[in-house]
């Protein structure tokens, strides 16, 4: 017998990079091997040279095929087995390998956004829904958009071995988050990649599709953001190791700003829970900060915090490999 392997792989669109896969049909005894693609497609080669590497790098049971068939996460590599241009993983991979010994953990919370019909899935044709407010966390026909493909993809978030930790409607109407984590750096980018095709290819049977672009309703809605909570083995014994975090990440603030999702100056406006792009700050509790010390972390003394600043839209390579570099950096000196 045989199964079926659907290999995914990111893409070489600008500014912000797309997820694309096709299928695979394996002898059962064999894992997934390396496979090619046509790059003159996808934005990553020229078309008098467009042969790209799919290099396997994580592999979890398909839960939409079931069976023995299988989702297989890759990287891209040039012909020569070096690190495509496109390939962000590969500089993660470095820098977590560099500083392993800090065990640093990440939690990302991925917001998006439900489209049906060219508007936010809820949104009347020809109108205005009633202004936000009870649509975070809410239940309700007159809330609630969407929740029979977020219950989907939950469960294949599950089934596929996923470390998916929760799920809730958010603010805006039509957006939902679940959130992948704690883990290292590696494990929770490439799940939340892999809960993002999934959350696209569930969505499509409901002929809806899923979105992350950072503020999806201009005015007085709230954007969809990627809250990065992070912590090191030392913070997540101590206190002063989240004071040292926070401070490191303010130096960096310019750095991290420019590669945390394109369009964040439309998100990041200083309103609707954002501290605006041009400043850094951190406090407790504070949602209108930069970075927020969740209160329990301010009472028990120890544990993690989180960097509110990043894009729905961003690459979790990117966001997880800058944190740990800009903070890492600074407690080896
Ligand atoms: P919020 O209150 O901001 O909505 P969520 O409950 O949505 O918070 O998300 C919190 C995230 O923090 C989860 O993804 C969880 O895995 C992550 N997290 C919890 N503890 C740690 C830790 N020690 N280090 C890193 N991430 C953590
Ligand atoms: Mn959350
Ligand atoms: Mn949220
Ligand atoms: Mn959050």
């Amino acid at each position: 017998m045989v199964y079926r392997a659907e290999y995914i792989w990111i893409d070489g669109q600008k500014p912000t990079a797309k997820l694309r896969s096709k299928t695979r049909i394996v002898a059962d005894a064999d894992a997934p091997q390396e496979w090619g693609f046509d790059g003159s497609s996808t934005e990553q080669a020229p078309g008098d040279s467009s042969d790209c590497v799919l290099n396997p790098v994580r592999v979890v049971p398909d839960p939409i095929r079931g069976g023995d068939d299988k989702l297989v996460l890759c990287e891209v590599l040039n012909t020569d087995m070096t690190p495509h241009d496109t390939n962000t993983r590969a500089n993660c991979a470095e820098v977590s390998s560099r500083y392993a010994s800090h065990e640093p953990w990440f939690g990302i919370e991925q917001e998006y956004t439900f489209f049906k019909d060219g508007r936010p899935h809820g949104w009347p044709a020809g109108g205005f829904p009633a202004p936000q407010g009870g649509y975070y966390c809410g239940v309700g026909a007159d809330e609630i958009w969407g929740r029979d493909i977020v219950e989907h993809h939950t469960e294949a978030c599950i089934d596929a071995g996923l470390s998916i930790s929760g799920t809730n409607a958010e603010v805006m109407i039509g957006q939902w988050e679940f959130q992948i984590g704690p883990g290292d750096a590696l494990l929770v980018s490439d799940e939340i990649w892999l809960a993002r095709w999934l959350l696209y290819r569930i969505a499509e049977e409901y002929d809806i599709s899923a979105h992350l672009m950072p503020k999806p309703v201009s005015g007085d809605w709230n954007g969809a953001g990627a809250h990065t909570n992070f912590s090191t083995k030392e913070m997540r014994e101590s206190y002063d190791p989240i004071i040292a975090a926070c401070e490191a990440l303010g130096k960096k603030a310019d750095v991290h700003i420019k590669q945390y999702g394109a369009g964040i100056e439309q998100r990041l406006t200083g309103l609707h829970e954002t501290a605006p792009w041009t400043e850094y700050n951190y406090g407790v509790s504070d949602r209108g900060a930069s970075v927020r010390i969740p209160w329990q972390v301010a009472r028990d003394g120890k544990g993690y915090i989180e960097d509110r600043r990043p894009n729905a839209n961003m690459d979790p390579y990117v966001v997880t490999a800058l944190i740990t570099d800009s903070v890492c950096s600074e407690i080896d000196g």
